[in-house]
């Protein structure tokens, strides 16, 4: 947590407020807890982006990228994407990690603050982190294009086809293979486990003995989960860490079939409970009447 819905809700909550937008100032706030990392380092950082104009923000798996370029070379009628990248400012949220426009939920986890300028118009967004595990890097554009190419296909974007590559040539269990990031990019723990029950997959199936008619299905239910929770906004626990960044919950837990359902009668076949089982050290939920 976040997964892809959330880091796509958090770069569509603070695109309208940082596109076209100049970063006046980069404020690390006064925090007094376990001080979040910072790459290269805070006064690099800061020196790196202050002054540039936010292009473009997007996301890379469970990442947010904000591409910045600097203006002050560039004539007034140039077209922003003829304009060579300045930099990119890489988010890595973690576990806690929060982009927000409203006010935090909390004043204490406040990590850094990015003050904009759109046309004499002050705004800011913040990152707001309450274990403080998530990250925050200013890439160079190669170092951007090196993160890309270790990162696999998005997953709203993979194919049938690239998913039965990686899927042919491993016997680990499906449910490890689709948190690989290295081979599909942007499904965590939560996601998987809803994904694989809506395909009827058992999650300890051997990736290398699945069927093309069941790589079909996990295929579609990626594409299917992924969208029907960034309609909702994402899934906020019950620890209640996950925020928009309007600070207002996702809608997406109200949606879950097995995650975190250990116990609870399956709510297709009404005949088994949902399991919990542990596979590379994360929980695995599943009916195993319903997933073979
Ligand atoms: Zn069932």
């Amino acid at each position: 947590m976040p997964e892809l819905p959330e880091v796509e809700t958090m770069v569509r909550g603070i695109r309208p407020v940082a596109t076209g937008a100049v970063v006046s100032r980069v404020e690390f706030c006064r925090c007094t807890r376990r001080p979040i990392p910072v790459i290269p380092d805070r006064r690099l950082f800061r020196k790196g982006i202050e002054g540039l104009t936010i292009s473009e923000v997007t996301r890379v798996a469970k990442r947010i990228c904000i591409i910045l370029y600097n203006n002050k070379h560039h004539s007034a009628n140039a077209r922003p994407s003829a304009i060579p990248i300045a930099g990119i400012v890489v988010i890595e949220p973690r576990m806690t990690g929060l982009l927000l426009t409203a006010d935090p939920p909390t004043t204490a986890h406040r990590r850094v603050c990015f003050h904009l300028n759109q046309n004499s118009t002050p705004s800011a967004f913040e990152f707001w982190d309450r274990r403080g595990l998530g990250t925050l890097t200013l890439m160079t554009p190669e170092q951007f294009d090196d993160l890309k190419q270790r990162i696999g296909r998005d997953a709203l974007e993979i194919s049938v086809q690239e998913i039965a590559v990686f899927c042919h040539r491993t016997a680990r269990p499906i449910k490890v293979v689709l948190l690989d990031q290295s081979l599909i990019g942007g499904i965590g723990n939560l996601y998987a486990s809803e994904i694989l029950f809506r395909a009827a997959v058992s999650p300890e199936r051997p990736a290398n003995s699945l069927s093309d008619q069941e790589i079909h299905r996990i295929q579609q239910e990626i594409q299917t989960v992924l969208l029907d929770a960034i309609d909702n906004e994402g899934s906020t626990l019950g620890d209640g860490t996950y925020r928009t960044a309007l600070n207002q919950e996702g809608g997406f837990q109200n949606h879950h079939l097995v995650y975190d359902k250990e116990g609870c009668l399956c709510s297709r076949c009404q005949r088994q409970v949902i399991q919990r089982i542990v596979q590379a050290q994360r929980s695995t939920f599943f009916c195993s009447h319903c997933q073979r």
